[in-house]
């Protein structure tokens, strides 16, 4: 029985007239690879470095960084086609991401302040190891991209692309995707320009929806407003979904969005082609894309761009998909 399970899990999620949407996990420890790919995970969508810095009280170094890189590429060779894709996004601290060793200064706004690519910008003793220890880990195979977080203009993009095309120069690595977290409105509104540099797009829908709707995303008494339902928020996934289509890039969602059943359809509707989420989620979520087909999911996310209120898209969800 546990044979047929796992043989469920592991099939695809296609659609009912056969559009085929990646499914992938969000992982905070290497070891959680196995545990993704037992859930049904294709790939891991979204490393979350930053834990690697918040649960040990030092930094790691960058050799260190590379053993941990290299051994989670060869938990995901293998797959069925090959490499299983790995996206590591580079350090994303501040925030709601705090780690004390760093004594990085108070503010007053850590959500608003010097976070994500802004530290990273400033910090190349962080930045630098990390690049390293990822071409490093790139020399040896496997399918790794780069990811940065909270970008906001094409400036930063640019700069961050610099820093690593010299890196990977120095270490005579091979190339690898670059592409960025969408997850800030300024972003969103500029993803044509940033499709032209960004290999590819991640929607990060956690801070997404707190940047757009003006809500702490930890604020326990806003949780039901701070819903990425929200006709604003689909309104800027939608437009970075065009964006990236002026340059043929990909766009994947790595926010809770991509988690949530219903969600996950209304994305694959918006036209995201890549879900990467919590392992525990995947199972429910192909489930549901397996069920429905993408021309009712496409037009169950016209219906939802008109919707007064995320109550509204939700309320969308009786029957439609
Ligand atoms: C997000 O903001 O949606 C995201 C995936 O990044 P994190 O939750 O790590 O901030
Ligand atoms: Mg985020």
């Amino acid at each position: 029985r546990r044979r047929a399970q796992e043989a469920e899990r592991s099939r695809p999620a296609i659609t009912t007239d056969g559009h085929q949407v990646a499914i992938a996990a969000n992982v905070n420890r290497p070891d959680s690879v196995a545990f993704a790919l037992a859930e049904g995970a294709e790939g891991v969508g979204l490393m979350r470095t930053e834990f690697l810095f918040l649960e040990r009280g030092d930094t790691p170094s960058e050799d260190e960084q590379e053993a941990i890189y290299r051994a989670m590429i060869t938990a995901l060779g293998d797959g069925p086609d090959g490499n299983r894709p790995l996206i590591v996004r580079a350090l994303d601290i501040g925030g709601d991401k705090q780690v004390p060793h760093l004594d990085l200064p108070t503010e007053e706004n850590p959500f608003l302040g010097v976070r994500g690519a802004r530290l990273l910008l400033r910090r190349p003793d962080l930045l630098d190891p990390q690049l390293r220890a990822l071409y490093r880990a790139a020399k040896h195979g496997g399918d790794l991209s780069i990811m940065f977080p909270m970008i906001t203009s094409t400036w930063e993009l640019q700069r961050l692309r610099a820093r690593c095309e010299e890196i990977r120069a120095e270490l005579d690595a091979p190339a690898v995707p670059i592409g960025i977290m969408i997850e800030v409105p300024a972003a969103a509104v500029q993803a044509a320009a940033l499709a032209e540099h960004a290999d590819f797009f991640s929607i990060g829908t956690n801070d997404l929806t707190q940047y757009t709707l003006a809500i702490d995303r930890q604020n326990p008494d806003l949780a039901a407003e701070a819903d990425s339902l929200h006709p604003a928020v689909l309104r800027l996934i939608a437009l970075t979904v065009e964006g990236a289509a002026t340059h043929g890039r990909w766009v994947g969602v790595c926010g809770g969005l991509a988690g949530d059943p219903f969600g996950a359809a209304l994305l694959t509707g918006l036209g995201v082609s890549e879900l990467s989420m919590t392992p525990r989620d995947i199972p429910a979520v192909k489930a549901r894309l397996r069920g429905a087909s993408l021309a009712d999911l496409q037009d169950l996310a016209r219906r939802a761009l008109a919707q007064p209120g995320a109550a509204q898209v939700r309320a969308l969800d009786a029957g439609a998909a």
